[in-house]
Parts: C-alpha cells; structure tokens; sequence
C-alpha cells in the first residue's frame, strides 16, 4: 500500500509537499544566522492551573532556517511566496533596527507575514494535536491575505537577543467560562488558544488568537505591563503611523512577554479553583 498523500495545511489538498521556511529564506540576506543551535520552547497547558513543564528542545542550527513540510508547492511558490514580497521592504528596516514608519500598509504587511510565520511555526513542534490555530483560520489567510479578525499581533525593538529562546509557543485548552462543564473531556482539552513569541533580527513579534477572539481582543498585558509602551500593537492596524524604532527590549522584557499569557491563565485557572 503506498502512504497516503499528506494534505496542503492551507489548501487542504493532497497534492506535493515543499518544504517551507517558516521564516523565509530571503531573510538571509539581512539577517545572519549565527546560531549553531537554538532552543525551541513549546509550552502547553493541558489543564488550567497545571502547565505542562515547558518542552523546551535544543535544536540544531540556527531557528531562522527552520523549515516544515505541510504546505504543498502550489501555495508555497504561489500566495505564500506573494505575501514574503509584500512584507520585505517593511520587513528589512524592522530586521535591522533602523528608522522607518510603519504607516497602515506597513503595518497589514508585516501582521499578515507574522500570521504566515506562526500558522506554519506551529507545526516545528510536530504534535498535530497541539494545532490551536483552526483550519478557517488558515483558509482566511489564503483567500484573504491578512490575519484573521480575531488575531491580535504586536512588535518590538530587541536589538540584543542574547535570551537563547528565539521562538515560543504556548498553546491553552480554553473553555467558554459561561458554561464550563464539571468534567474536563479530552476534547475540551484540545488546545483553542496559541501565542508565539519569535524573533528575527531586531524585530520581537508577539501573535495571540483563540476561537475565542475577544480574548485576544482585550489581551492587556496585566501579566506584563511594561509590553503596554515597549511594544506596538499592528494588528488591528491602526491609521496613526508608528515610528521605528521604539524603545529597545531587553532579554528580561522579551522573555517575560514570551510567557505572559501563560501566567495569566495559569493565575485565572487557579482562582477559579481548577
Ligand atoms: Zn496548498
């Protein structure tokens, strides 16, 4: 019997897959890798109030040459590709910290790159049961070319990066609090919230969504409130424009926004007495 043909993550189609960077290869050029190894965190919380330990994996090279197997040569050379060209000329100034000013566009460029890097990132920790983005989510990004409605994605300047962990991802299992039920099912525990945390150069990006969207929506930093002024929300754009770079973040102000919203829920899980 030969092995079933694996289907495109965006299209859904069993046609052949690439590899894709999850980055872009195109970084390359601005952006150099001088990691041998990088750590890769990936946290889950299975229940409220009792996180996982942190399946922290030291990976070979460096993270930006990561790649995933999941999405087919259509959509990779095609939209994909489409949407790493729309973003670069924001992109590069971000990478490489210099003034720029992210006007509207910019900013819808780059929050539609950042969806692109954390749907794909997701799957570097090869645990399909741990995929919290839904598949509509990943089929608005194909026919739409922005993030979803109920994303909520930030930036910052972190000129330093001496914090090892370059890519974070923590996913939640989180239920509708106005009907919880008495017993925790498996399938109430699949993850429906993410927040990858991954930086590129000097640009920290910071994604959160959840098929509850007004959780990312009225996401405010209460964990961590110095992201409140250190980094910029982009997603919802909004029509002021947004001067770069702002002020710097350091391997503390990084690492803390990374876990933020796992130590809220962590918090929220225990008052509710989970
Ligand atoms: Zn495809």
């Amino acid at each position: 019997m030969s092995k079933p043909l694996k289907l495109c993550v965006f299209c859904g189609q069993p046609k052949k897959m690439t590899s894709e960077h999850v980055w872009g290869e195109w970084t390359k050029r601005y952006v150099a890798r001088t990691a041998n190894k990088h750590n890769h965190a990936n946290v889950f919380v299975p229940r409220p109030g009792q996180p996982e330990p942190p399946n922290v994996r030291i990976r070979a090279g460096d993270h930006l040459d990561a790649q995933v197997r999941i999405v087919c040569s259509d959509c990779n050379s095609g939209w994909l590709s489409q949407i790493q060209n729309d973003a670069k000329a924001a992109l590069i100034p971000l990478f490489e910290g210099k003034p720029v000013v992210l006007d509207q566009a910019a900013q819808l460029a780059v929050a539609t790159w950042i969806t692109m890097a954390t749907m794909t990132g997701e799957y570097l920790s090869q645990d399909d049961g741990r995929i919290a983005v839904p598949q509509s989510d990943r089929t608005w990004l194909m026919e739409n070319r922005t993030p979803p409605a109920g994303w909520s994605i930030w930036i910052g300047h972190y000129p330093r990066q001496a914090n090892p962990t370059q890519w974070v991802k923590a996913s939640f299992p989180i239920v509708d609090a106005d009907q919880l039920p008495n017993n925790l099912t498996e399938e109430l525990l699949l993850p429906t919230m993410q927040t990858t945390a991954f930086s590129v150069g000097s640009l920290f990006a910071f994604a959160m969504s959840c098929h509850f969207p007004e959780i990312p929506r009225g996401w405010d930093w209460r964990t961590a409130p110095t992201a409140r002024s250190l980094l910029r929300p982009i997603w919802p754009t909004s029509p002021t424009a947004t001067d770069w770079p702002s002020l710097a973040l350091s391997d503390n102000d990084a690492e803390s926004f990374s876990a933020a919203a796992v130590r809220y829920f962590e918090d929220f899980a225990k008052r509710k007495g989970f």
